[in-house]
Formats: C-alpha cells, structure tokens, sequence
C-alpha cells in the first residue's frame, strides 16, 4: 500500500517541479492586468505570498525527495502531508483572486481571472491527479469563489459563466477520478512487475544454490562410494588372479563386471556434476588417434563377438594420424556411442566411420548400427539428461540415459555439434562433428592405452620399500595385496600423515602411497610437511625430501583434486578403485625415475 502512495508521490513531485516556472509567470502576467483594474497594496501582498509559497515548495522539494524510495509508514504520510499543504495554499491564494478586484472589474476582466483559473485547474489535472484528494481539493478552492462570485453578479451573462464554470469544475474533477484510477493502475502493474522480476531472481539464485549443493552432494556421494568400491573390485580383481575352479571364476568374473557397471555409473554421475558446475575442462594435446581407434576394437572386439555382430572401422586416408584435442574425452564419447549401438543391435553390424567434410578442418564422425532404431518423435529428446525412449527400453536394455546428455556436453566443450538419424526397426547412425587440427609425428605424446602388467614380472621380487599412508583397513588389505601382487613386498602401512612422516623421518622408502582424506594430519598436508613446503612442525623432527616419489591413492578424482595433489609436491595421482594395471604402471614410472 505504502508502495502505491510512494510512487503517486514520486509522480506529482516530478512533474511539480517542472511546473514551478510556469506558475511564477501565470501569476506575474495576473498581478499586471489586476494592477490595471486596482492599483493597491494588498495586490503585491498577495503576490509576494504565492511567489513565498511556490519558493517554500522549491526548498522542500530536496526534503520531499530525499532517500523516498526507503520511506513509509508515518513519515511517508508526513512529506506528503507537508506537500498537500503548500499546494491546498497556492490554489487557495489563486482562489481568492476574485474577491481582490471583484465589483470594480469590468466583465471582460472577470473573464479574463475565470479564464486563468480554470486554466490552472486544467494544469492541475494533469499535475496532481496522482493523489486524487489533493487534485480534488485544489480545483474546488480554485473554482468555488469565482462561480460564486459570478452567480452574485446576478446578471445573464455572468450566472451562465458561473454555471459554466461550475460544470467545467465537475467535468475537470470527474476526469482528474479517471486519471487517478489509470496512473494507480499502471502504479500497481509495475510493482507487480518489479515484485515479479525480484521472485524470478530469488528463485533463479536459490535454484543456482541447490544446484552448487547437488553437485557437491555427487562429488561427496562419489568419494564415499569409490572406497568401499576399492574393496569390492580391488578383492574381486584379486581373487580372479588366483586359482580358481571354472564356477568360482564365473562368479567372481560376475562380482567383477557388477563392480565395474557400478564404476562406470559413479563416474557418469560425477561427470554431469563437473559439467553441470561448469569444471570440466578439456585437455588439448596431441595424440595418436590410429592408436587409439586399434585400443577402442580391442575394447569392443569380445563384446561384439559375443552377439554375432560384425565391428567396422574405417578412418578417411586424408586424416592425419596424430591430431590434437582431449584423447580421453574422445575415446569416452565415442566409447558412449559404441556400447549403445552394440547393446541396441541384435545381429547385423557396427560401424565407425571418421571423414573430413567439406568444410575447412571440420572432423566427421559417424556410429552407425543395424539395431532397433529410435522413432523421429523421440530422437530430438535423447540428449536430454536421464531420457530414455521408454520405460521398456530400460527394463530390457538396463542403463541410465546419462550416456548421451554427457556425450553432447563433451562434444559441446570440443566446439562441436552431435546428432543422430535414425528408423525405427533399421538401425541408427549417431554423428559428431568436432574441430579437426591435425599433427605432425613428431608432436605425439604418448599413447592413451596403458600397459598391460607382466604378470610374470609382476609376480617377481622387488626389492623396494614402500610406505603406504592408508586410514581405512579394508583399503590396507587390498592395496598390501595389490602391491605383494606386482612384487613389492616390503610395505610398511601407517594411518594418518603424523604417523607418515615419523616413519619417513627414521626409515629409508623409495616411495610413499598417500591417502588423501585421514585423520590428524591428511595426505596434502603431510605431502606439503615432507617436501619442507610448510613448517607447522618442529622442523628438527623431519627434514624436507624432494626426491622420494610421493603418489596419491586417493577417491577424490576431481580435476582441481588431481591439481591440489600436484601442487602439494605429489608426483602423482592413482584413483580409487585402485585399478592394479594402473598401480603397476605408474610405480615403475616413478621407481625407475628414482
Ligand atoms: P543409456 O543407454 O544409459 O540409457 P544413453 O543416454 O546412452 O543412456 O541413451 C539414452 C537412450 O537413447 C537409450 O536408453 C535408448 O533408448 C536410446 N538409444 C541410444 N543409442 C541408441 C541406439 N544406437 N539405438 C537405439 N536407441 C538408442
């Protein structure tokens, strides 16, 4: 309510403003013809007021207007009071007019103050109508006396102007009613606007919020999740290593499979959070793509195989061997595509195609299939997050719908576009198109495949000190199982970072597997602790190692985890679960380098 009257009162004290010089000269040109029909005193006198009046309203305008968007309530009412006084004056003091020359003017002179009286009353309208009982109260103080007086004249032609006047005066407040009514309507619909447009920012923010929360909730829920995860692969993948009678190996070959679905589940989360948060960034680097099409068939090879289907690959000659981007998020998308047209296709084929289009550096790639094919009313819905075609299609097939919404963001941040053509019952062919920088041999990096362990050389015995800083006992047993696995034998355990850096400050380790979330003291600190990056110790108790090699075993995959580990003085980074191929290939990476 108090909004309302605001922004009535805001209304008239700008045009009022306006109309200050206006009025200062209708009333100088008045005072010179009354002169005319009266030279007295009393005329200057009543000049000098209303000039006094309209000078007060021109001080208290700056009060009037001072911090009004904030005021309400009793002091809202006050300066609009103090305004309605000044104004109720100046129309009494023009009001008064007739009375000052009346008798001793001369008709024409009478019409002359109705004429500019009634003039005022119209500017009025205009000026004033925002607050009605000021607008009402002014015409009538200036209109009342002259019809009056007009009346009293008691002759035809003054009683008709009188009446005429009085007429004009209800016609004028008749009309100031409508424009009232129509400025406080359009006052009402701006601050339901406004009001609006504030509830579409709080809802846009607290939707922001919730979302930052739900990313953190999935990066969280992934953490806890990969370390009983640990457990569950790292023993699986153990117990498959062992021997093992063919119906025990099925069985651990199904825990196994289950464990990595599950894996590959968790990662897809993750991922839509990192999107969706906007910290996924992609890697640009030179990589060998044949190298990477040869590790794809041999991914896919066994699972095609196993449904009869034929697996094509046919890369375009006119592409370079090496090009530059994000391997791995390439190999993740088009790893996507492929197991969809693999699980979607009963017999016939899957194809991958890769071609140059005809537009400059624009890379084409295609997966087709002869599979069940999508109707064309549902494929504009596939990228979607978590859309499937029909509830059907998960029950029989399985799955998220996750895989596609994550394959067109990643195509997205490559600066490429994805979509699919596809008949029901015929098969579909999903396609890419993604910036194609081609480059030369000698600029590749090396391969994305990681090496497979030599189990035999695995197996055999190393000789090297391992320190593993691990708070979870489960983890313990896998990662000491691991380890005794590929060979390392002398591997002492500790639990938190303290722990780590009393044994590092009394024992010789070629290298340490640190932990990051434990208790007392964490990876990254005892890591920053060991490299002599921060003293918060008794610098006496341990001096700063540079050369051991220091790598994160840790749940937290995140890109900025990854980084955090690095700037920490980590050489480098193994996630949980601890893939043992992985576990291999890096401590020799590092153990060598020693
Ligand atoms: P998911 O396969 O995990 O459900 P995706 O996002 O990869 O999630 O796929 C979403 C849906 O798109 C699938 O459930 C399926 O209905 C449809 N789809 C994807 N690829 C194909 C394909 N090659 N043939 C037929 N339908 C497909």
């Amino acid at each position: 309510m108090h909004d309302i009257k605001r922004e009535q009162f805001q209304l008239i004290l700008s045009v009022a403003r306006k109309s200050i010089f206006a009025s200062l000269l209708i009333a100088t040109i008045t005072l010179a013809v009354l002169w005319g029909i009266a030279p007295e005193a009393y005329l200057i006198t009543w000049y000098l007021l209303l000039v006094g009046v309209t000078l007060f309203r021109v001080i208290i305008f700056p009060r009037l207007e001072h911090d009004l968007d904030t005021v309400e309530g009793k002091e809202l009412n006050r300066r609009v009071w103090h305004f309605t006084h000044a104004a109720l004056t100046t129309a009494t003091l023009w009001g008064v007019v007739p009375f000052l020359v009346f008798p001793a003017a001369h008709t024409n002179y009478q019409f002359f103050i109705a004429f500019v009286l009634a003039g005022i009353s119209a500017g009025a309208l205009s000026s004033l109508s925002a607050l009605y009982s000021v607008v009402r109260s002014y015409i009538v103080l200036m209109l009342t006396p002259i019809s009056c007086l007009l009346i009293m004249e008691w002759n035809q032609m003054q009683v008709s102007m009188g009446i005429m006047i009085i007429a004009y005066m209800l016609f004028t407040l008749s009309n100031a009613k409508k424009t009232h009514h129509t400025i406080t309507d359009n006052i009402v619909l701006r601050l339901r606007g406004q009001a609006r447009e504030r509830e579409l920012e709080r809802l846009r923010q607290e939707a922001e919020q919730s979302n930052l929360a739900k990313s953190e909730f999935l990066a969280n829920m992934s953490h806890e999740l990969r370390t009983p995860m640990n457990g569950v692969l790292g023993a699986s993948n153990l117990l498959g290593m062992s021997q093992l009678d063919p119906e025990q190996g099925r069985l651990v070959d199904i825990i196994e499979q289950s464990g990595k679905s599950l894996l590959r589940l968790l990662n897809d989360l993750l991922d839509f959070s990192k999107i969706e948060a906007g910290k996924l960034e992609l890697e640009q680097r030179t990589f060998d793509l044949d190298e990477m099409l040869d590790h794809l068939y041999q991914l896919l090879e066994n699972l095609t195989r196993s449904k009869n289907l034929v697996l094509s690959i046919d890369k375009s000659k006119a592409l370079s061997q090496h090009i530059k981007g994000d391997p791995l998020r390439l190999q993740q998308v088009l790893l996507n595509l492929l197991n969809n047209a693999i699980k979607f296709t009963a017999q016939g084929e899957v194809g991958l195609k890769l071609y140059l289009t005809g537009e400059p550096n624009h890379l084409r790639i295609e997966v087709s299939d002869s599979g069940i094919g999508i109707a064309r009313d549902k494929q504009a819905l596939l990228f979607n997050k978590f859309q499937q075609v029909e509830a059907s299609t998960t029950r029989r097939y399985g799955g998220t719908g996750l895989g596609l919404a994550i394959s067109k963001e990643l195509v997205g941040l490559m600066g490429g576009e994805i979509g699919v053509e596809s008949e029901e019952r015929k098969g579909s062919c999903f396609w890419f198109e993604i910036p194609y920088q081609p480059m030369g041999v000698e600029a590749a990096a090396k391969p994305v495949a990681t090496k497979a362990v030599d189990s035999e050389e695995g197996n055999s015995s190393r000789s090297y000190q391992i320190l593993l800083a691990e708070d979870n006992k489960i983890n313990q047993k896998i990662a000491r199982a691991m380890l005794a696995k590929l060979g390392y034998n002398h591997v002492d355990i500790v639990e938190n970072g303290n722990e780590a850096i009393a044994r590092i400050a009394s024992n010789h380790y070629d290298a340490v597997l640190m932990d990051l979330q434990m208790p007392e003291c964490d990876g990254l600190e005892a890591t920053r602790l060991i490299r002599g990056q921060t003293t918060a110790i008794d610098p006496s108790t341990i001096s700063p190692n540079h050369e051991m090699p220091i790598i994160a075993l840790t749940a937290n995959v995140m890109e900025s985890d990854i980084q955090q580990c690095l700037d920490a003085g980590m050489n480098a980074h193994i996630s949980k679960p601890i893939n043992i191929k992985q576990l291999d290939a890096t401590l020799r990476q590092w153990l060598s380098a020693e």
